[in-house]
């Protein structure tokens, strides 16, 4: 017997010899299981995601193993540290530079809320600059909370319509955040 599985078709109609499903669902398929991570690790939680791409966790499973260190071959911008507010207009530079679709994985609790730095010099959270899609709790996370966090977006990536990106609440979104 075979070890390896593959993803679970769209819901669709199918009969002997056919398969149909919408173009939204078969786009969304493809995207969920080819992300290209685009890793932007200021501290600690970095260590937690290094394990999580190593091969006992291995994220290479999910079909993210081709990590972009180029935003604009990224569609899932990963941000795992403390980011100082220094940091944040390299951060929004970065996010501006991919090309839509993206999606933004706040990793930790110094992402998500800047964490135990409750400081003058600390972002309290990347909310404050990019819109989040996903946030990761913990100290940092486990590799596992970072799979979960991981299946989250890619839950987002299925169901999201290939048209989200032009209606007008997510151009309202961006506008709250100045970006157009
Ligand atoms: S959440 Fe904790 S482990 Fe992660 S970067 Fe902040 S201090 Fe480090």
């Amino acid at each position: 017997m075979s070890d390896i599985q593959i993803v679970n078709a769209p819901a669709g109609v199918e009969g002997t010899g056919f398969f149909a499903t919408s173009l939204d669902k078969a786009v969304g398929l493809a995207r969920a299981n080819s992300l290209w991570p685009l890793p932007f690790a200021t501290s600690c939680c970095g260590i937690e995601f290094m394990a999580t791409m190593a091969s006992h966790y291995d994220l290479a499973r999910f079909g993210a193993e081709r990590l972009s260190f180029s935003p604009r071959q990224a569609d899932l911008l990963m941000v795992m540290g403390t980011i100082a507010k220094k940091m944040g207009p390299v951060l929004r530079q970065v996010y501006l530079q991919m090309a839509e679709p993206r999606w933004v994985l706040a990793m930790g609790a110094c992402a998500s809320s800047g964490g135990i730095f409750d400081s003058y010099s600390v972002l309290q959270g990347i909310d404050e600059i990019i819109p989040v899609d996903v946030y990761i709790p913990g100290c940092p996370p486990r590799p596992e909370a970072v799979i979960d966090g991981f299946m989250r977006i890619q839950d987002l990536v299925k169901t999201e319509s290939t048209r989200r990106r032009n209606t007008p609440e997510y151009q309202k979104l961006l506008a709250s955040y100045g970006i157009q």
